[in-house]
């Protein structure tokens, strides 16, 4: 699928946040819903695997969503990649065409080719709007503590944070979601990308590098008990890069999705580009003062 239509179905999501009068954390899509006229309703998941959906056949809509998984912030999401279906174009004859109700497997797994994503995309711009979540992230706190603030602000899970954490940070930030001795997915922020080139991505299904991941992903129990580890690495030995970048790797296990979240980011480069900013904002004024002298 078009990067393209993503960041489309993430920029609705954020469009209708700030329509519902959403200017703080966290955006409520329980309360977004029912100013549609939507109906909620909260039901035991029958067929394993299966996050929620929605129903377009009667009078009015309505979305369901599993309640066996007793994340709030899984919830909270699947009640938002339901609405992406509701608002996203296009979204409602597609899925009126094959059945009138759609059931949804939420959560951004990579790969799907449908529908599905664009409705967690969307979701995630509703939940985690662009603004807000730069707002958040400026506040001081960097890395794993930054990503576990943001999710507890915008009441959404880790990972769904830690994603959003990544295309927005104003500093130098990656993440790596992995299952063992595989990456399950891996997102860099601009500045990250911008640490060297070009950086080496690290695709679905790829390998760890050998790393205190990798380790910590050995013991099942590790990522059953959401244990923590933090440790230091260099950009050579993740993504190819410079041996003098060194990078804070803080590992954290997801518990029963069975999954490791693994935040790169330092104090040192978060400065350095702190600094950087306000180079840019100097050079910026420097650059208009000679015209504004010369217009007198
Ligand atoms: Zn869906």
């Amino acid at each position: 699928m078009a990067k393209f239509q993503l960041t489309k179905a993430r920029q609705h999501g954020e469009r209708v946040a700030a329509e519902k009068g959403y200017t703080a954390f966290p955006v409520n899509p329980f309360a977004i819903a029912e100013s549609e006229g939507i109906l909620i309703v909260p039901k035991p998941a029958e067929i394993k695997g299966v996050s929620g959906g929605i129903i377009f056949d009667e009078d009015v809509p309505s979305i369901f969503y599993a309640t066996h998984i007793e994340s709030e912030g899984f919830q909270r999401f699947t009640v938002a990649h339901e609405l992406g279906h509701y608002f996203l174009d296009g979204h409602p004859e597609e899925i009126l065409k094959s059945a009138k109700m759609h059931v949804s497997r939420a959560g951004f797994r990579q790969g799907d080719n449908s529908i599905e994503l664009e409705a967690d995309h969307f979701a995630s711009g509703l939940l985690m709007p662009t603004q807000l979540v730069k707002k958040e992230l400026t506040c001081g706190v960097i890395g794993l503590a930054g990503v576990e603030q943001l999710a507890n602000r915008s009441q959404c899970s880790f990972t769904a944070a830690a994603i959003r954490a990544a295309e927005c940070s104003p500093y130098p930030m990656a993440i790596v979601v992995s299952q063992g001795s595989d990456v399950c997915y891996c997102f860099m922020s601009e500045g990250f990308k911008g640490l060297g080139k070009p950086l080496t991505f690290l695709r679905k299904g790829s390998p760890l590098p050998l790393s205190a991941t990798r380790d910590f992903n050995s013991d099942s129990n590790n990522v059953r008990y959401g244990k923590r580890q933090t440790t230091e690495t260099t950009l050579a030995d993740w993504f190819d890069g410079s041996k003098q970048i060194r990078l804070d790797e803080e590992i954290v296990g997801l518990g029963s999705f069975g999954c490791t979240l693994t935040v790169f980011s330092s104090d040192a480069l978060a400065e350095d580009h702190a600094d950087e900013d306000a180079d840019e904002e100097a050079n910026l004024i420097e650059s208009y003062t000679p015209k504004f002298a010369y217009g007198r």
